[in-house]
């Protein structure tokens, strides 16, 4: 368990730090940024009110993109400063944590900076919370700090989801980031009963297999690794049908060998609905990934279909990652699963281990025993 708001006593003209996560999808020209989509603003508001309404007076900061502790106008907090004004008058948000690189390096010069006036110190960014930044695990070292309301949600959902889930327990993986995903599913194998998987994950998987894979996106150093998981007792699915570009780039469907050239953007017809078949046979299922490019209609519909099995399922559903959850969203099915997380590789790294850095630091601050 980790402290929550109740924990941290009177907060009655108290200065509180929130480590919140508003790292929203921004859209517009790099000088004149404009917030595509303020969920993630409004989700910080009971948090921010269970302070001000008892007289306490908040300083946000999060990270927005990843500026590489450079100032970069692109990745300025302004309009989302003028945003959270509008609906939390009075609330400062300071600029980009990772306009300053002690942010990622975790410096003890940028925590005490940033702790610099301040008494407590809540986090409600759980999609940060696997980090060991200064902003995550620092000021609990020294303040009396608590989980805010997001977080502590995210925490008991995939807290019961890890320790107690109703089998089988399906993990649907895919996306881009192929390297961080392929290194947690042998840990997640202690939790899950099976994988399936689709994305830029699938090709690194189906070269293992000595299938050719085209141009299609590839971790040539896991390989290996992949090769070793496929020869283990691991439950996977990987598909059997592929969607993507010929070497002209035009549209086409393939089986599972893709020829030179070709690229392999969506998982095929035939995979999404075997791949729906094991959604709507499970009792838990947690999704991270889209299963295409999912951004463009020609390879959206793998995504659709996983995103509708995960919507009809009377399995317990829970989707991660800020794309699928997107990608849910533009389907329309957002409200038919159980939990939609807000941290990808967060909720990826709490299923495989049951405790992040920002948790353990919360559960070490001065006022928790
Ligand atoms: P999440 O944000 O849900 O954790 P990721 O960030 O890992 O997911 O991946 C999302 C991105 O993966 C999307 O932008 C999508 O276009 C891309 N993607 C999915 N499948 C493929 C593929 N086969 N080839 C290239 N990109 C892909
Ligand atoms: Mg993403």
């Amino acid at each position: 368990m980790v402290p929550q708001l109740e924990d941290l006593g009177d907060v009655h003209g108290k200065t509180v730090l929130v480590r919140t996560d508003f790292n929203v999808p921004m859209s517009g020209p790099d000088d004149a940024r404009v917030i595509a989509d303020d969920f993630r603003i409004r989700a910080a508001l009971p948090t921010i009110s269970w302070l001000t309404d008892r007289g306490a007076k908040v300083i946000c900061a999060s990270h927005l993109g990843r500026p590489n502790g450079k100032v970069n106008i692109k990745y300025s907090m302004v309009p989302i400063q003028n945003r959270l004004s509008e609906i939390a008058p009075g609330v400062v948000l300071l600029e980009n944590l990772r306009f300053s690189s002690g942010e990622e390096s975790n410096d003890p010069a940028f925590v005490a900076h940033l702790i610099n006036g301040v008494d407590l110190y809540v986090n409600d960014a759980f999609g940060a919370a696997h980090r060991s930044h200064a902003s995550i695990v620092g000021p609990p070292k020294s303040l009396p700090s608590a989980a805010g309301r997001l977080l502590q949600h995210e925490v008991e959902v995939l807290g019961e989801m890890r320790n107690n889930p109703k089998r089988p327990f399906v993990a649907v993986l895919g996306g881009a980031k192929v390297s961080d995903k392929i290194g947690v599913i042998d840990a997640l194998s202690k939790v899950v009963d099976s994988f399936v998987i689709g994305g830029g994950m699938c090709f690194t998987f189906l070269a293992a297999k000595s299938f050719p894979i085209g141009d299609s996106l590839c971790e040539p150093d896991q390989i290996s690794f992949c090769k070793k998981l496929l020869d283990s007792d691991l439950k996977i699915y990987l598909p059997e049908d592929i969607v993507g570009v010929d070497k002209d780039g035009n549209f086409a469907t393939f089986g599972v060998r893709l020829p030179n050239g070709a690229k392999g953007l969506d998982i095929g017809p035939g995979s999404a609905a075997a791949f729906a078949d094991i959604i709507m046979g499970a009792r838990s299922v947690f999704w991270n990934g889209p299963m295409g490019m999912f951004e463009d209609v020609r390879f959206a519909a793998g995504t659709r279909t996983v995103a509708q099995a995960m919507s009809e399922t009377k399995a317990f559903t829970v989707v991660g990652g800020g794309d699928s959850a997107a990608a849910l969203a533009q389907f329309g099915f957002e409200k038919d699963v159980d939990h939609v997380s807000t941290g990808g590789g967060a909720s990826l790294e709490f299923l495989e281990l049951g405790d992040l850095p920002g948790l353990s630091a919360l559960r070490g601050a001065p006022n928790v025993n």
